[in-house]
């Protein structure tokens, strides 16, 4: 399945703005937002002319580059959330946040949304008790998110574990990480999804 091979720090250089893409080392001074917070390439210190199309279009970007989805993808996204009822930007969002390999990352069980869509890949991962191993597949209310016997130890885990100690609680998710499950009580309101990205940028790019 194709998937955006960019260099993580670049995408962040490139939006400006801390992606934390890269789990562990995006809280360091490792990180390269914090050594050259420019764009990169030979005019990246450059001044750019920021147009209207130009801020909806970082938008979109930083929001497909921080759920690790490509164009074709988030267009399908934008469609699903566009013909839901409610705001169109906030669907879009809810839709993205559903993801399971954003859940698995946001109940602390993986150090980065890449390191979990890699779990859910190589079936570390199942939902309701069952392997699943579509890190798109979309989790709901009731949905019960484990990993395997075998996967609750490896090292990637203990690593996100410790990680994730000093990351606030995602309300919409119950988290027991000594049993390395997450139970998903509600759907995610707009304030429970902490994110650098203005959605409705997004809508105004995808409406024109
Ligand atoms: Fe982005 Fe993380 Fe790299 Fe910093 S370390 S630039 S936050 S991916």
């Amino acid at each position: 399945m194709a998937r955006n091979t960019d260099p993580s720090c670049k995408q962040c250089r490139r939006e400006g703005d801390k992606l934390f893409l890269k789990g562990a080392r995006c809280e360091s001074d490792k990180c390269a937002m914090e050594r050259r917070p420019y764009a990169p390439g030979e005019h990246g210190r450059g001044r750019i002319k920021e147009t209207e199309y130009l801020l909806q279009l970082r938008e979109k970007q930083k929001a497909k580059r921080i759920y690790g989805v490509l164009e074709r993808q988030f267009r399908r996204y934008y469609g699903k959330a566009s013909r839901q009822q409610g705001i169109t930007g906030e669907n879009l969002l809810f839709l993205l946040e559903s993801r399971l390999d954003n859940v698995v990352y946001r109940g602390g069980l993986a150090s980065s949304r890449k390191d979990a869509r890699q779990m859910v890949r190589h079936g570390h991962v199942t939902v309701k008790g069952r392997k699943v191993n579509i890190p798109s597949f979309q989790v709901k209310e009731g949905d019960v998110v484990e990993l395997k016997e075998k996967s609750k130890e490896i090292v990637r885990v203990l690593q996100a574990v410790r990680f994730a100690e000093g990351r606030p609680v995602v309300p919409w998710l119950k988290v027991d990480v000594e049993k390395r499950r997450i139970e998903v009580i509600s759907q995610p309101k707009r304030e429970d999804i902490e994110l650098p990205v203005k959605e409705h940028l997004i809508v105004e790019l995808y409406s024109k």
